[in-house]
């Protein structure tokens, strides 16, 4: 896999760390846990969104823009660290922000990641819960065109096959440190929601013939519609790194049991691996997507989904920003 043939900037403290959960483990004794440290990949506090950014920013500079413009949930973590890549190479930075999540108070209209969009000097604009977002985009992009500006459009989530290499990154990153370790990895499983980063990884391992299973843990998405997007995604970026003959639809699993009401929306199931997490292991998950999405494995493994000599990865995606648009709904939870 040759990723030094696309344009690329150096974003993410990287390798992050590969952690194994001995209290986890022992506490929910189903398989060994590991984690996969992306909440800790550097850039304005970090997450996954920073390893699409470095392919998505190299195209960008590579096609001479100066605005990067992306929409967004208005807490959304993909959007403060377009923010900060932006900053970080001298782009004006723009967000479109859906209020798509029906949760309205102080803390989630100007805390967490608004807050800190404010700090990087991002340039916003609101648009209703149910916009077409990708039409709204375009939209800002003509606008900014007609202005003399010289803007890159990134979709929602940076889920594009070109941002999705970013998680093809982190598939070869994954398999080097399993093999320094001499690790069998399972399985991976994440929190999905644009579909980038569960595709980046499966075109990645498929791309190596790692054999590792991926299961995305839906945020918002039913899980046809989650698997359907992942699929074609992971296509064509397996397509770009040259693999040929496509990617088996079986290899593309997602588990919708755990959305709650919606996007955004707490569960109690969130609040308890939030809880979990922090009160075993010292590590902080995010409500909105890791916290559901290990609300998912904490509900599998009591299930007896896994063997106890089975090795599952947990990627951390980060997004604990979000927990301060949250403080009431959290703080009432952890008692
Ligand atoms: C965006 C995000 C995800 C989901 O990633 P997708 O590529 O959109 O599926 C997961 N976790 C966090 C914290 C995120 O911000």
């Amino acid at each position: 896999m040759h990723l030094a043939r696309f344009p690329r900037v150096k974003i993410c403290h990287a390798p992050t760390p590969l952690e194994f959960l001995p209290r986890l483990s022992r506490v929910l004794g189903g398989p060994q846990i590991w984690i996969k440290r992306d909440d800790c990949t550097g850039l304005a506090l970090g997450g996954n969104k920073s390893r699409k950014l470095e392919f998505l920013v190299g195209e960008a500079l590579a096609r001479g823009a100066d605005t990067l413009i992306t929409p967004g949930a208005v807490q959304s973590n993909h959007v403060r660290q377009t923010a900060a890549a932006a900053r970080r190479f001298g782009l004006k930075a723009v967000g479109v922000l859906e209020r798509r999540a029906p949760v309205n108070d102080d803390a989630y209209r100007e805390g967490g990641n608004v807050l800190l969009d404010r700090l990087l000097g991002m340039r916003f604009v609101y648009r209703p819960a149910g916009t077409d977002m990708q039409k709204a985009l375009e939209e800002e992009g003509e606008r900014f065109r007609s202005e003399g500006a010289k803007p890159y459009l990134i979709p929602v989530g940076g889920s594009t096959a070109t941002g999705a290499l970013g998680y093809a990154a982190v598939a070869l990153e994954l398999v080097t440190q399993a093999n320094d370790l001499g690790l069998r990895i399972d399985r991976v499983v994440l929190a999905s929601g644009s579909a980038g980063t569960q595709a980046g990884l499966v075109a990645g391992f498929e791309t190596m013939r790692a054999n590792i299973g991926v299961l995305g843990v839906s945020v918002s998405s039913a899980r046809a519609d989650l698997e359907a997007k992942a699929h074609l995604l992971a296509e064509a970026t397996a397509a770009r790194l040259g693999l040929e003959g496509g990617i088996a639809r079986e290899r593309v699993e997602a588990n919708d049991g755990y959305v709650g009401e919606g996007y955004g929306i707490p569960t109690a199931g969130m609040a308890e691996a939030v809880l979990l997490l922090a009160r075993e292991e010292g590590i902080f998950l995010d409500p909105v997507y890791s916290g559901k999405a290990m609300a998912g494995l904490i509900d599998l493994i009591r299930r007896g989904t896994f063997r106890a000599d089975e090795n599952v990865v947990f990627l951390h995606t980060g997004g604990q920003a979000g927990l301060f648009a949250y403080q009431e709904f959290l703080s009432r939870a952890a008692g």
